[in-house]
């Protein structure tokens, strides 16, 4: 067996313990107090050389190697819980009702934990640095990673490497898989209020009608995708919420309607929000409506860097073996902060996913029935330390 898992497996009772310990204590973005206090004393007990608190309930640690100078590799994970009212039935599940790790994030950090530990005891294998980066607040927007760059965390930083597990039957289970470019969507939101002074159903010619208004805009909005998006790109615009109207004899005063905008890459979603601004100044002019539109611009897309790639494939599957490294033919359908470390800084960064299993029937992300296979750690540790250090040796 290879070195960096048999090390990894080597310490998986300690790391099945704390994963066990974080989930059972969930807590919200921005209110992670007792797991980033217990992140801390982990990190202080493994002997990290420096501990950061850059905000509130985040951590970050430094790891140097005794090899002397060299480059400096972030790894990161996200440490915060969703308001979900946990139903796995497992004997550690969540004692705060109404919130969950649902989405692995006590994976993420329990491993993280792990590859300091690792990190620390191979310290004379390596020069350079190893920045761990336990980001809070992931899955409430608007995510913790824009924070901490803003704080700096990134400088110094020559690449990035994330990992998220999945949920998924167990003979995947401890197989990574990523691709090449992009990996996970943008994600935005255009509220639209539509709105006329309203009239008698008897009379169509005398006022504008929103209700009719809105109809046109959500045709149109279809036709971005088929006219103003390449082929060989994708978007998507969809309406999926809508009120209005008041009786069958009212021509209605207002609608209101929000759609979720997603795309892999920023041409296509700087085009869809161009097309919302022309559509609805159009519309406004044409049907004599008001048109107001709110945006909220939320996660760039992920952008897995070629060179990345290129050398990482290699790297894992001499760490943890050729047939556990799957090349994904699609992007995923989410998005994540991650994208942020890359987008806001040009740090090149690659995204993976860890295929972790199950413990029953495999239930999504953020599902109150969600679980993974803690037998997926030792290869998501040995993977994140490994290339760390081979990235380091280069
Ligand atoms: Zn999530
Ligand atoms: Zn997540």
């Amino acid at each position: 067996m290879n070195s960096f898992l048999e090390k990894a497996n080597g310490i998986m009772d300690e790391i099945v313990a704390i994963r066990r310990d974080i989930h059972a204590h969930p807590e919200l973005g921005h209110k992670e107090v007792r797991t980033s206090a217990l992140i801390r004393e982990k990190l202080e007990t493994y002997g990290v050389d420096e501990i950061q608190s850059l905000t509130e309930t985040s951590v970050v640690a430094v790891i140097k190697g005794k090899k002397g100078h060299g480059k400096c590799i972030a790894l990161r994970t996200d440490i915060d819980a969703l308001p979900v009212e946990e139903e796995t039935g497992l004997p550690f599940a969540s004692e705060t009702s109404g919130v969950m790790h649902a989405c692995g994030h006590d994976i993420h950090t329990a491993m993280m934990l792990g590859n300091a530990k690792l990190l620390c005891e191979m310290r004379d294998q390596f020069a350079g640095t190893v920045k761990l980066i336990f980001q809070h607040s992931e899955d409430t927007f608007p995510g913790g990673s824009k924070e901490l760059i803003e704080q700096g965390v990134m400088n110094g930083v020559d690449a990035i490497l994330g990992i998220h597990v999945f949920p998924t039957e167990n003979d995947k289970c401890g197989v990574i898989g990523f691709r090449e470019g992009p990996f996970t969507t943008s994600a935005d939101e255009y509220l639209f209020d539509i709105t006329g002074p309203g009239g008698h159903g008897s009379e169509p010619h005398k006022v504008p009608d929103p209700i009719l208004a809105a109809a046109e805009m959500i045709m149109m909005f279809q036709q971005v995708q088929a006219r103003a998006i390449a082929p060989r790109d994708t978007a998507i615009f969809m309406m999926n919420k809508i009120q209005g109207g008041k009786a069958p004899n009212i021509i209605s005063d207002k609608v209101t309607m929000v759609g979720n905008a997603r795309a892999y890459t920023a041409e296509a979603r700087k085009t869809i929000e161009e097309y919302v601004y022309r559509i609805a100044e159009g519309v406004e002019k044409i049907s004599g409506c008001k048109i107001d539109v709110h945006e909220t611009l939320g996660y760039d897309a992920c952008f897995n860097d070629p060179g990345l790639v290129d050398w990482i494939r290699p790297v894992l599957g001499e760490i943890i073996g050729e047939d556990r490294v799957e090349a994904f033919p699609d992007p995923m359908g989410f998005s994540e902060d991650f994208s942020f470390y890359s987008t806001l800084t040009g740090v090149p960064a690659l995204f993976m996913i860890l295929q972790a299993g199950t413990m029953g029937e495999v239930a999504p992300l953020h599902n109150a029935h969600c679980s993974f296979n803690e037998q997926a750690m030792p290869y998501g540790m040995a993977a994140m330390t490994g290339s760390a250090i081979k990235f380091l040796e280069q």
